[in-house]
């Protein structure tokens, strides 16, 4: 997920780091940028499998969604984006890394509230619309260790935590819209796809 409000400040942090010093983490943590499907890819409605294993496999792929989500830049990724169809979450809500979560097998247990977010998606660039959540939400899911463990979240991270279980699920938050305000959507998409053609 992206948010339009700290896309922005992101964005300017990305582009004022050095490009040598992007390059030395890339080399040194041996990860990988994954490619992301852009909507309205079939793929994005598989529903996800259940882990049933945390092995290393699996904590490689979380590594790579972790830093294909902090490069792009965004707050939150499910692993449905990077066509491996398993139920895996990764989300950052803050300004400087420091609430990184690592979600498997994500549940919500509870929620409550309601409340209407601008959001976008990674899957798809330059479209941002509000969709109506719950305020909070309580999470239950394994950690990059296979260990349970319960989270509550409110506000941005309730609303990126939805949007990422959504992912799972196989449906786009472009699915909220109205027929009119999608088809637009999908023009601009459409427009987006010619220019960098
Ligand atoms: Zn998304």
């Amino acid at each position: 997920m992206q948010c339009q409000q700290c896309r922005a400040s992101r964005y300017r942090r990305y582009t004022r780091r050095p490009a040598g010093a992007a390059r030395a983490s890339l080399c040194l943590t041996l990860m990988a940028l994954l490619p992301i499907l852009r909507f309205p890819d079939p793929r994005l409605r598989t529903v996800a499998k259940p882990v049933e294993q945390v092995d290393d496999a699996l904590r490689a792929l979380i590594d790579d969604m972790l830093q294909t989500m902090y490069e792009e830049p965004g707050i939150g990724l499910a692993a449905t984006q990077v066509d491996r169809h398993v139920r895996v979450i990764v989300m950052d809500v803050s300004e400087d890394k420091s609430n990184r979560k690592v979600l498997i097998n994500p549940e919500i247990i509870a929620a409550s509230g309601s409340q209407l977010c601008k959001e976008g998606c990674l899957s798809v660039p330059t479209v941002f619309v509000e969709v109506q959540r719950a305020e909070s939400v309580t999470v239950r899911a394994l950690d990059r260790d296979g260990q349970p463990y319960e989270f509550s979240a409110s506000g941005l991270e309730a609303v990126c935590v939805q949007h990422e279980i959504d992912h799972l699920d196989g449906k786009v938050f472009v699915d909220y819209l109205t027929p009119l305000k999608r088809e637009m959507a999908m023009k601009k998409l459409a427009k987006l796809a010619r220019a960098e053609s």
